[in-house]
């Protein structure tokens, strides 16, 4: 099967007056037409400057410093400004956190859908545009009626679901959701994910699901990529990840959610993650780390795989990969 998103070696950096932050070192990952993959970590680990590197969305002063981005048979890394605001929506689609709130107060939902359909040469006609927005609505289970509405006459959840209606008019292979559920109370959390599954299953789209709710990502994804410092740590699937990961920070990120044996009390990873700006040298997570050995402190540990299908970035597993 042809991967839906092939990610090589990506690497983002910011420019500050204080130096160089390695935003994303690296990062390496396939998915398959279908999957879901959920996209965790602590906050600055570099989850969102993945999904705004993916959609060529960085802002000075950072900037993406290599590797490539492929859909089907397309390097979103080197396609020309104008062609790479053709691929958005067409090829992926991004759903920003709060993307509720990005809609257009003053403008009716069905102009804002016309709108981005009519920024891509898709040869439609006006009647089909229309068509096409209303068959979009009715695919997120909102009414044909809402095409007529202003925001501020639609829910929380409503409005999310126009935003994934947007998001999936020009039927994109990939799609990047960006904690599509923050701020949304926990009922229509789940009814929004179940919006994202079912238009997701008609698309046969590859989904990055980026969150913190693990338990949201537990129902939800195939596989997990824990991040940590702008790099992966460990990609596995969703039952191998909650029921027995390997590297020590997926171990520690695992071990500090609730669960029915330690009834309320949570267990802490030790320490803080560093600032980008002063990793620590070798493996970023060595300070933290209960495992840690002597190599651990000078080199950085490769990416690779360890067992089928699952990647880790760690020095004890190098003997078995
Ligand atoms: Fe811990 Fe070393 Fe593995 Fe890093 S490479 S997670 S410090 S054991």
């Amino acid at each position: 099967m042809e991967p839906a998103l092939k990610i090589n070696n990506l690497q983002v950096s910011y420019y500050t007056d204080a130096g160089r932050a390695r935003a994303l070192d690296g990062v390496n990952l396939t998915l398959n037409p279908g999957e879901k993959l959920g996209l965790v970590g602590e906050s600055g680990s570099g989850k969102s400057t993945m999904a705004l590197a993916m959609m060529r969305m960085i802002k000075p002063p950072g900037r993406i410093e290599g590797g490539e981005v492929i859909i089907g048979d397309v390097n979103l890394t080197t396609l020309s400004e104008e062609d790479m605001l053709k691929a958005r929506l067409s090829r992926i689609a991004y759903i920003p956190q709060g993307a509720m709130n990005s809609l257009n107060p003053v403008t009716r939902i069905g102009a804002q859908m016309v709108d981005a359909i009519k920024a891509h040469d898709t040869g439609m006609s006006k009647k089909e545009i229309i068509e096409k927005s209303m068959e979009s609505l009715e695919s997120v289970d909102l009414k044909r009626e809402v095409f007529k509405m202003y925001p501020h006459e639609l829910s929380g959840g409503m409005k999310q679901r126009v935003c994934i209606a947007i998001g999936i008019l020009l039927e994109p292979q990939v799609i990047v959701a960006d904690e599509p559920t923050s701020a949304l109370d926990v009922i229509t959390q789940r009814q929004v994910m179940e919006t994202i599954d079912k238009v997701q299953d008609k698309l046969g789209a590859a989904i990055i699901l980026i969150g913190h709710d693990m338990g949201l990502m537990a129902q939800f994804v195939d596989r997990v990529a824990v991040m940590y410092t702008g790099r992966l740590m460990e990609v596995s699937s969703v039952k191998d990840m909650f029921t027995r990961p390997k590297h020590p920070y997926a171990v520690d990120l695992i071990h500090s959610l609730p669960n029915l044996e330690n009834k309320g009390v949570f267990k802490g990873i030790p320490g803080v993650a560093p600032a980008l700006l002063r990793l620590p040298s070798g493996c970023s997570f060595h300070p933290r780390c209960s495992q840690a050995i002597e190599i651990c402190q000078k080199d950085t540990p490769p990416y690779q795989e360890i067992e089928d299908n699952r990647f880790a970035a760690c020095h004890l597993f190098q003997e078995k990969a």
